[in-house]
């Protein structure tokens, strides 16, 4: 297996794009070494990406936090600008392993695998973010709900790598929340997530966007959920039909750690409790 590490995006472009076997791009390797230690895959060439310094960078551009390919899931918990803005977004990203695999991981390897299951892709689908992504042809931007296929799939062709997450900076009087069950307490695979991300006016909910992850084969927009809870201050009647809504959307699968059934009234439940604790937090920024 050939071993590539280059230091700027256009050497990594030259590498990524000529090399014509199989390929996988290694960030933090979280991911990419347990399919490799397990025979998952067995790529021809690796590529590093996190001797690239540009990928290292986390800052706002243009309305957006621009958080880099390379940058490590604990940069991203402890910058405190971002958590207040983004908190829901920051909790995924804190769930994912442990301190040690948060220390090498990323959100861009997260979403990039693809998981059904993975705790940073709800929240940033709820909060519309997109991605740059580079190749021969130069360089597009795609939201992240669009980019994924399906499970392990991306809609990336096979010159092509991610280099940034754009998270648009947030509106006034709103707030974003992500939860998930797992049946231990840590280290483990979500059962469902759910992402919010909502706005409020005069106390009541002006927009909302409500995201269930691990509940079908990719994340799952409860948009009438959304649309139902529009004007108003979560009471108890709108509560109720929104998890009703929430268990019907979802299509999870069956396993060992959860049945159809369970897994739908979890996601009923936890789209409850996103949605109260974001609104909660929309009214104290407001
Ligand atoms: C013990 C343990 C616990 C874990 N717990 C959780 C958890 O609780 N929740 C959770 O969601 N995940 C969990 N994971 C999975 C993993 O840690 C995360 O998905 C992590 O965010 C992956 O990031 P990475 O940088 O290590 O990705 P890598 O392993 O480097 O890459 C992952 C995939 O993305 C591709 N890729 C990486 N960067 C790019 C790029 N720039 N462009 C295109 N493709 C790219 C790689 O080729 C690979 O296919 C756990 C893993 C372990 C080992």
């Amino acid at each position: 297996m050939k071993y590539e590490a280059p230091e700027t995006i256009d050497q990594a472009i030259d590498i990524y794009s000529k090399f014509n076997g199989s390929k996988k791009i290694l960030a933090g390797g979280t991911d990419v070494l347990v399919q490799l230690r397990t025979d998952i895959v067995r790529p021809e060439m690796v590529m590093n990406i996190k001797k690239i310094n540009s990928l290292h960078e986390f800052c706002i551009v243009d309305g957006y936090w621009k958080i880099g390919a390379a940058v490590s899931a604990s940069k991203i918990t402890k910058n405190t600008a971002f958590i207040s803005e983004w908190p829901g977004i920051a909790e995924g990203v804190g769930l994912i392993g442990s301190t040690q695999i948060q220390n090498r991981a990323t959100l861009v390897g997260n979403l990039s695998n693809a998981s059904p299951a993975a705790d940073g892709i709800p929240a940033l689908v709820a909060a519309n973010a997109k991605v740059e992504i580079v190749g021969q042809q130069g360089s597009r931007v795609k939201d992240v709900y669009s980019l994924i296929e399906g499970p392990g799939k991306l809609h990336l062709s096979k010159d092509e790598f991610i280099t940034h997450i754009l998270i648009p900076l947030q509106r006034d009087r709103s707030a974003d929340c992500y939860l998930r069950f797992i049946p231990r307490t840590e280290m483990d695979i979500a059962v469902v997530g759910c992402g919010v991300n909502l706005s409020v006016k005069n106390q009541s909910i002006s927009s909302a966007k409500i995201v269930l992850g691990a509940v079908g084969p990719k994340v799952i927009f409860a948009d009438e959920a959304a649309e139902l809870v529009l004007n108003s201050r979560l009471d108890k009647d709108v509560i109720l039909k929104l998890q009703r809504m929430c268990e019907e959307i979802a299509t999870p699968i069956s396993d060992k750690r959860g049945s159809i059934r369970f897994r739908r009234q979890v996601a009923g439940v936890l789209a409850k409790r996103a949605l109260q604790k974001a609104y909660a937090r929309a009214l104290e920024v407001s």
